[in-house]
């Protein structure tokens, strides 16, 4: 390669694990360009369309990441996406390809785009069903999502399945005083839909116990908090009659669900929520009245093989329960796919795992049926790495997927600065990122969004935001986002 050459580095999408692997690369590599790639107009990826409204602390990170971006060793590109096409006509596309023919190395870190189906029957073919992902994106102003508007009016009993902290999240968006999300930045749309909703009742619904739930206590303790919602009391059994005998996070944990909400009695409060457990969905039943509505879902009761044991099995019991369901919301796992583009360039997606075959830190390697027929450095594809949910699954915080990205960092850092093979070594011309790119696109690089381009679309979110009493009213399309530019 040639020596005084920076490494220039494309990075695939602007979320948290983005972001943190840039930093550290930048930290590591005295001689560094980035170019970070993101498919719609705004950074940021789920800190800005996952997490919640009401948990403004959370969504810091994006200070950290402004500095990052500041540096005039990174250059944003928004609105172009790697593969897909665009979300409108103005939008860009770049095939994987021709990314590769311009950068010494690749970091895939483009998260998680779809979401985990149940797989039973009516799930598709009723309405009233709808996926967590999709709801989210709909509070948070996620373009793909604007429209989703749920019917939050069909009547009092929601139902949500799966037990992690975005079901969480989604409960806690239910049924929190809508004068509480008015001074979030939630978007409009979606606090009027929330000011009519109807819904009373939530069910958060698992597969298993307490024991076994993968949420965690902050968000227990929040819905615990609410004003005017009362808690129906967990089944004894599923918890230890000791819980002092628990590792200090579980007891925590566990204190808080046994402790419920004593100072709002069942009755007393406008809305309830509660726990549901050992509950499997098994299908849903239609409306009588309109069949393609859904009206109840019905459960596999379950049995676990031990109540306290947290990797406990489960198995039916025969037994069936059906919980009245006016709406639904599924949140069972985010999933992350293949970019198209893949196949092409030999890199392989573990369907199974949902993640980019990788070596655990983070460099892209061959997939072998046999994992011992070949050791993991001769498997490596060279330049090609991955970080954040596409890496490890799509499970983890943002503290998680930032040393996640350290990982994948120190790993780009330590190949680059031992002289290990780049994209470039087969034809070692200095790569030209962004402006080769550019210049091979023409007129198909549609319209790029600056990293001073994204601050004007922020300063007039804020301004609308400041209108409304809030911290920001997100654009929820793109072509809103890009009118801010004309
Ligand atoms: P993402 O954040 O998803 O970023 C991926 C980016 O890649 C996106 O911007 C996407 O648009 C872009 N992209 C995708 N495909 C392409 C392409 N082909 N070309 C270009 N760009 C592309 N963590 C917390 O710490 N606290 C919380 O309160 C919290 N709440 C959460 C709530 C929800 C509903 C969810 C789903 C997650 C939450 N998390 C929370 C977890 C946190 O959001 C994740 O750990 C983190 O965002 C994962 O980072 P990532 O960079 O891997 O993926």
């Amino acid at each position: 390669r040639p020596s005084d050459a920076p490494l220039r580095l494309a990075v695939v999408g602007s979320g948290p694990a983005g972001f943190y692997t840039a930093y550290r690369v930048m930290n590591k590599v005295p001689n560094v360009k980035v170019d970070m790639y993101e498919a719609l107009p705004v950074p940021f990826g789920l800190v800005r369309h996952g997490v919640a409204p009401d948990h403004p602390e959370v969504k810091n990170c994006q200070d950290k990441f402004d500095e990052i971006a500041s540096s005039e060793n990174f250059t944003f590109i928004g609105n172009m996406s790697i593969g897909h096409p665009g979300h409108s006509a103005e939008h860009g596309t770049v095939e994987l390809q021709t990314l590769m023919r311009h950068y010494d190395s690749v970091l895939f870190a483009c998260g998680a785009s779809e979401d985990k189906k149940l797989g039973i029957p009516g799930e598709s073919t009723l309405s009233g069903i709808y996926s967590a992902r999709g709801f989210v994106g709909w509070y948070n102003g996620l373009p793909d999502f604007a429209s989703l508007e749920p019917d939050l009016s069909r009547g009092d009993e929601a139902v949500i399945i799966g037990q992690g902290n975005v079901a969480l999240d989604v409960a806690r968006m239910l049924l929190e005083d809508i004068d509480v999300l008015r001074k979030t930045d939630i978007t409009e749309h979606a606090l009027a839909l929330l000011a009519e909703s109807r819904i009373k009742r939530v069910h958060v619904v698992g597969r298993r116990g307490p024991m076994q739930a993968a949420f965690t206590i902050k968000e227990v303790r929040e819905l615990m908090k609410l004003r005017d919602v009362a808690f129906h009391p967990t089944n004894r059994a599923l918890i230890p009659d000791d819980p002092k005998a628990l590792p200090r996070a579980t007891r925590r944990l566990v204190e808080v669900i046994i402790k419920g909400t004593p100072d709002k009695a069942l009755g007393s409060t406008s809305k309830t929520w509660s726990l549901d457990n050992c509950l499997s969905p098994k299908h849903f039943l239609g409306h009588e009245d309109s069949p393609a509505n859904v009206a109840s879902t019905a459960f596999d009761v379950t049995k676990l093989a031990d109540p306290y044991d947290p990797q406990s099995r489960v198995e039916a019991t025969g037994e069936t329960a059906i919980l009245p369901s006016d709406i639904v919301f599924r949140s069972v796992g985010y999933r992350s796919v293949a970019l198209p583009g893949f196949e092409q360039v030999g890199i392989q997606f573990d369907e199974q795992r949902g993640i980019v075959s990788n070596d655990g830190l983070g460099r892209v390697t061959r997939l072998v049926s046999d994992e011992n027929a070949q050791d993991v450095a001769s498997r490596q594809m060279p330049g090609l790495y991955c970080a954040g949910w596409l890496k490890r699954g799509p499970t983890g915080v943002i503290a998680s997927t930032m040393s996640d990205a350290f990982t994948t960092g120190d790993a780009i850092a330590d190949d680059w600065l031992s002289g290990k093979d780049f994209l470039k070594s087969a034809s070692p011309s200095a790569s030209d990122g962004w402006d080769g790119v550019r210049q091979e696109l023409g007129a198909r690089a549609g319209r790029v969004v600056t990293w001073d381009q994204w601050r004007l679309i922020d300063a007039a979110e804020k301004a609308r935001g400041r209108a409304n009493g809030k911290e920001r009213e997100k654009f929820t399309n793109t072509s809103d986002m890009l009118a801010v530019l004309d």
